[in-house]
């Protein structure tokens, strides 16, 4: 896989190639927003600095998520909440805390890409399956284990939401913002509510994770 590496710390950059080449994929490290956008279409995946010296990154996030749906992951600095929640809303797929951990780098590569294979090509999915649960799109129904959960239309938006992104992180402010349409209206309490609901009914502890400070995360494993 070819991996473009933006990011103009120049320890920072050798760290990371380091570590994405050591899994044997190829690493290319560019220095500037403006040539991440002019070379993109040669990757499969993007690791992003936000903090770069000739744009801001989340500027480069937005301009390269108008002309692709390559893979995009947000290298952002500690305790830099806000960004993140800017990143996933601007289109990034997820998101990695400085000092970057190789094997955290490596499993979030795998992940997003992962993803990405699986959306491109076939028509979008009408049934995600993760583990013994079924979502079924179309229908708006999700079962366990061949039996159909009794959901609210809340609680099964939520689901639809998590399994969609399963193996990354929804923020709350993304769940507010799907489901109630203006985060700053909707009631933070009443997420909690149905998220409550909803894993009562789904009876499987650690299904859906809390990312403290951030939000939730479905694990992918077996769809
Ligand atoms: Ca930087």
């Amino acid at each position: 896989m070819d991996v473009l590496i933006v990011e103009d710390d120049d320890a920072m950059a050798g760290a990371l190639t380091a570590a994405v080449e050591s899994a044997g994929h190829h690493a290319q490290r560019l220095s500037r927003g403006a040539d991440a956008l002019l070379s993109h279409r040669n990757f499969q995946v993007i690791l992003l600095d936000l903090g770069l010296p000739d744009m801001d990154g989340l500027d480069v996030l937005r301009k390269l998520r108008q002309v692709t749906d390559v893979p995009i992951l947000i290298l952002t600095a500690r305790d830099d909440e806000r960004s993140v929640v800017l990143g996933l809303r601007s289109g990034a797929d997820d998101y990695l805390v400085k000092p970057v951990k190789l094997v955290e780098l490596l499993a979030r590569i795998e992940a997003v890409t992962r993803r990405a294979g699986r959306a491109g090509g076939v028509p979008q999915e009408d049934i995600i399956v993760l583990e013994d649960v079924a979502v079924d799109l179309n229908r708006r129904t999700a079962a366990k284990g061949g039996a159909p959960l009794p959901l609210t239309a809340t609680e099964f938006e939520l689901l639809a939401l998590l399994a969609r992104h399963a193996g990354s992180v929804v923020t709350r402010e993304q769940i507010l913002d799907a489901l109630w349409g203006d985060a700053f209206l909707a009631s933070s309490r009443s997420l909690d509510v149905h998220l409550t609901g909803l894993r009562a009914k789904l009876q499987k502890p650690g299904f859906i994770i809390n990312v403290r400070g951030v939000g939730y995360r479905v694990e992918a494993s077996g769809a």
